[in-house]
């Protein structure tokens, strides 16, 4: 018996910065997509700090534009101070950030959603998920050709109601079996507020899969009218302003940047929160937290010997009075918070408008996934964001769009979209994800890549809009605009390693190193325009006489051209080792593969195999505790798979050559 046909082909559930970025990127794949969220009016709500991007964060936002998604270009409507982190430390770690206004924020997004083609947005809450084995062979079999145990139909309201989809993307953030913290209060809610959602957590802990507890904080918020600004240190945008998208030259905001300003706790603050330690439930250490963005309290008590943290005053935005605290989450007792607060520089009479608070939620063990984001255990099912036990808008976004990408794909019966370690920052995360699983809070940071040279901020177009483009995902106007952009640098850059001669005669056009030594160890050989911009004196508008087409290029490509010219020796270094880890990757694993029954390796290996289940041999390769021998024997079992299937289908092939 078959099924009637769906009410939709994909259903994001949760309208935060994953969902918003897996519908929309659905929708553009072609799916008719529905995002269900608890309410329109949260829908990009930023739960936290107003700002996106940062170091690390600002690489996976221009990942996300390069692939059409929607933050980096609604940040730039929404921004209120751009500054790119790391200029002193080079371009391979540059971390564009934006100081965003919250009201911003979420009405430009909540208009851009309005109308975007293929895409149906409604209020309600999702209280458990439909599912089965398949109802006939077909679906039988596909079940069963994933490796998964059952597959997902749809999705039941709290309402009752059921709207069927056989994709379903699951982006519900903090708020699975969510739970608040102030003081020694607790109470169940996935933000201040707001409903937690307890029977999807519960739907999912049935269907098998492996839940556990995380938890993050939020800082107090602040009348920026009671801050005295004086004698504060002062943080300036950068002017230009440097867009996230690619289809942005600049901001609507450009010239009204605004100021944050820096204060530091000190140990009267320090010890007066100490002392009330036994007043907050939150600090507990069974549960984790986020390691690279504390709480105050666990700042306190990791790094006894600071006499001071540092904190930013960031507003909140234009029409507001509102003042982000950066860096004092807590959950301290309201009293105790407005008391320690007043004991900080320009804070003295400061009034708390919001309390800090602290949240624990379930997260489901990543290691459930695939490189799709598409759960092992239901086919159909996919998830992304912190309900994987990732921290951050940028790190939800980013799973957020290669979820919808292969929710709306795999709809339409399309190949899968993979990004690996070497083409984006969200390979990077995904694989850590999907191979390590997660102990705390997981965000990403440049030193989790070994190819920092090569993702970088301003090249992200280049590594992913080509590829975005072929699955479908990438419409027209985004595609034009890459297009011109390829268009102009590839001329440029080809003149300018067509550009060749000794150094001899480079130094007569003017172009020397400064360290002269290279000329008279010159020996005739010829070096290209290219290869002389990784001397550091040297700049481009020094081949603007031998390069015409200079002149037409913008400065921001030009940026782009010089630091392609620095790294490029480094770059072909890193080719090698990009060619070595495709040829791991292109080692398919069988995600059923019987490791119980694999003697040959360790039963630690076997047992952490079982677990992740990897994809590819290079998956394999780094999964915590794989050892050389382990490796070999999973090398000689892909070999043997590889000869069977060849030896199979050169049989078909000439019986059916025979008949
Ligand atoms: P969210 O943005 O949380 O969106 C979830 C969406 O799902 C919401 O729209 C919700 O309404 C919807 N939803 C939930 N359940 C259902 C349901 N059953 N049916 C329909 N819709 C549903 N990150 C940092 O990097 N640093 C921090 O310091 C930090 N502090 C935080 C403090 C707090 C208190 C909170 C709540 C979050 C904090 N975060 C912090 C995390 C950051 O907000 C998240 O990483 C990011 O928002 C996660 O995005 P998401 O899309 O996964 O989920």
């Amino acid at each position: 018996m078959s099924r009637p046909i769906p009410d939709f082909d994909v259903i994001v559930i949760g309208g935060g910065h994953a969902g918003t970025e897996a519908c929309t990127a659905a929708a553009r794949s072609g799916a008719r997509t529905l995002l269900i969220t608890q309410s329109k009016d949260t829908i990009g709500e930023m739960s936290c700090n107003p700002s996106f991007g940062g170091v690390g964060k600002g690489v996976l936002v221009k990942e996300i534009d390069a692939l059409d998604g929607v933050c980096g270009r609604i940040s730039d409507l929404a921004g209120i101070q751009f500054k790119v982190l790391n200029r002193s430390k080079g371009p391979a770690v540059y971390g564009p950030r934006a100081q965003i206004d919250r009201k911003l924020y979420k009405k430009h997004l909540q208009e851009y959603l309005n109308g975007y083609p293929n895409l149906t947005i409604r209020s309600g809450s999702v209280a458990d998920l439909v599912m089965d084995q398949g109802t006939d062979q077909h679906e039988y079999e596909k079940v069963k050709s994933k490796g998964a145990q059952t597959m997902i139909h749809g999705v039941r309201l709290d309402n009752g109601q059921i709207i069927s989809a056989p994709n379903v993307v699951i982006t519900t953030g903090t708020f699975l079996g969510g739970e608040i913290h102030l003081g020694l209060k607790a109470w169940p809610a996935g933000r201040l507020g707001e409903q937690p959602s307890i029977g999807l957590s519960k739907s999912l802990r049935s269907a098998g899969f492996k839940l556990a507890r995380l938890k993050t904080g939020t800082p107090p918020r602040l009348d920026g009218r009671t801050i005295n600004y004086e004698g504060l240190a002062i943080q300036e945008g950068d002017q230009p302003p440097m867009p996230f998208s690619y289809l942005h030259k600049t901001v609507p905001y450009a010239d009204q940047q605004i100021l944050c300003h820096q204060t530091r706790t000190n140990p009267a603050v320090h010890q007066y929160i100490e002392q009330h330690f036994d007043q907050s439930i939150h600090i507990r250490e069974t549960v984790k937290g986020p390691r690279y963005c504390p709480s105050l309290e666990s700042k306190i008590k990791r790094f006894r010997d600071k006499t001071g943290h540092t904190i930013w005053l960031e507003p909140e935005g234009f029409d507001t009075h509102l003042v982000y605290p950066n860096g004092i989450s807590n959950t301290m007792p309201e009293d105790i918070q407005r008391n320690f607060l007043r004991m900080i520089p320009g804070l003295e009479n400061v009034d708390m408008v919001k309390p800090a608070y602290g949240v624990e939620y379930d997260h489901v063990d990543p290691r459930e996934l695939r490189s799709t984001l598409e759960t092992k255990r239901i086919s159909g099912l996919f998830l992304a964001g912190q309900i994987n036990g990732t921290t951050g808008y940028e790190e939800a976004a980013a799973q957020g769009i290669i979820a919808g990408i292969n929710a709306g794909l795999s709809a339409l019966g399309r190949p899968p979209f993979i990004l690996d370690r070497s083409d984006a920052y969200i390979g990077v995360l995904i694989d850590d994800l999907i191979t390590k699983g997660v102990e705390e809070p997981y965000r990403v940071f440049t030193s989790r890549s070994e190819y920092r040279l090569l993702l970088r901020a301003d090249n992200a177009d280049m590594r992913l809009t080509l590829k975005g483009y072929e699955a479908g995902v990438v419409k027209d106007e985004r595609w034009a605009h890459f297009d011109r952009t390829y268009v102009a640098l590839r001329t440029v850059m080809e003149d300018l390693e067509g550009l060749k001669m000794s150094v001899k005669k480079w130094s007569k056009h003017g172009i020397v190193s400064g360290s002269g030594s290279e000329i008279t160890n010159d020996n005739g050989v010829l070096r290209s325009a290219m290869d002389l911009l990784t001397w550091p004196n040297v700049s481009l508008d020094q081949f603007r006489e031998l390069v015409p087409a200079l002149d037409h290029l913008d400065e921001s490509l030009k940026e782009r051209i010089m630091i392609e010219g620095r790294y490029k020796p480094f770059l072909k270094r890193q080719a090698l080792e990009v060619a070595a880890l495709k040829r791991d990757e292109n080692l398919r694993l069988d995600i059923n593969l019987d490791y119980a029954n694999m003697d040959q390796l360790s039963n630690e290996v076997r047992q952490k195999l079982a677990v992740v289940r990897p994809e590819t041999l290079g998956a394999a390769k780094r999964v915590e505790g794989m050892t050389p021998a382990a490796m070999v024997v999973l090398m000689k079992h892909v070999r043997r798979n590889n000869r069977q299937l060849e030896e199979s289908s050169s049989r078909l092939k000439s019986a059916s050559g025979m008949a």
